[in-house]
């Protein structure tokens, strides 16, 4: 199936909504229908995206008139800063994604865009990747319905099933399967095309999200970011992993830096993939498994993200 902005219809009634170039802040969402309801898999960066987006499946199924239930699949902007368009719907996510969400409000990513190099490099990059996007005057609806572990859900007479698989991608991420259809809904825990951004970790917990998913044996896997795919992008990921453990291990247990690690490490058949820079964040988690010091918040990733963009 071609790569292009909009609806894709993946199975009966179950669409995704693809935004390419699938980069920082290009994010895919769904809408899953059941008997004239509808349930939303994520919202976008901002609210012009998001309205966009509500305006296509409108105009593409009358179930979207009546979205009862919006699930985050975790607490970055690029999948819950539209939730003020979504308000009298049920808001669903995992309890760690519902306390880590008011971290980074909208107004933050405003005022890092604005300030943008006067915070240094990492303020720089972010300027420049998050420039496309509005976060003046976005309000940040928070989840009216937090689970942990697993939820089941109906759309109409649509089974949902909800499957905490974090922490990974962010503390508290979450897939939407749909079991009798084949469809899951990954979140960021797969970034098809380009490298994951590991914000949280560990990655062996992550590995064992795509192991998790790959049980439930899909026919059709909607990436957070990216074109659709199949269960084989989640073990291309899984090996990306496994390649990266290897190669971070050598490198920590020879005292190098993970952005010295993240620039030597030969990335093989993964070279191609988008946003190289965000191999460090993998690094760096990495290196905190393997008992060396915690990288320090997101602005540290940044920089040394900046660092590696350059
Ligand atoms: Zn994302």
């Amino acid at each position: 199936m071609q790569y292009r902005k909009g609806l894709h219809e993946v199975g009966d009634g179950i669409w995704a909504y693809l935004q390419p170039d699938g980069g920082w802040g290009w994010s895919n969402a769904g809408l899953v229908t059941g008997d004239g309801t509808s349930l939303l898999v994520d919202t976008l960066f901002d609210l012009r995206l998001t309205a966009e987006m509500l305006a296509a499946m409108r105009r593409t199924t009358s179930a979207a008139e009546q979205i009862e239930t919006v699930v985050n699949t975790h607490a970055n902007g690029d999948h819950c800063y539209g939730n003020a368009l979504l308000e009298g719907s049920a808001i669903v996510t995992t309890a760690r994604c519902a306390e880590e969400m008011p971290l980074v409000p909208p107004e933050t990513m405003a005022a890092v865009v604005r300030s943008g190099p006067a915070l240094g490099p990492a303020g720089a990059f972010l300027a420049r990747v998050f420039a496309p996007f509005a976060f003046d005057d976005v309000p940040l609806v928070l989840p009216t319905r937090t689970f942990e572990g697993s939820l089941a859900l109906r759309v109409g007479g649509r089974a949902v099933s909800l499957l905490e698989v974090g922490p990974a991608h962010t503390a508290g991420d979450a897939v939407v399967h749909l079991p009798d259809d084949g469809v899951v809904f990954t979140g960021d825990i797969l970034f098809h095309g380009s490298h994951p951004v590991v914000w949280a970790g560990p990655v062996h917990n992550w590995i064992a999200a795509c192991d998790r998913i790959l049980a439930l044996a899909p026919r059709v896997v909607v990436p957070g970011h990216g074109p659709l795919a199949g269960p084989a992008a989640l073990t291309d990921l899984k090996e990306y992993f496994e390649l990266l453990t290897r190669e971070a291990r050598a490198r920590f247990d020879a005292g190098m830096t993970a952005l010295d690690a993240a620039r030597d490490i030969d990335l093989g058949p993964f070279a191609g993939w988008g946003e190289a820079e965000r191999v460090v964040t993998c690094v760096h988690a990495l290196y905190r498994d393997f008992g060396g010091e915690a990288p320090g918040d997101a602005l540290v990733l940044m920089g040394d993200m900046a660092a590696l963009a350059r």
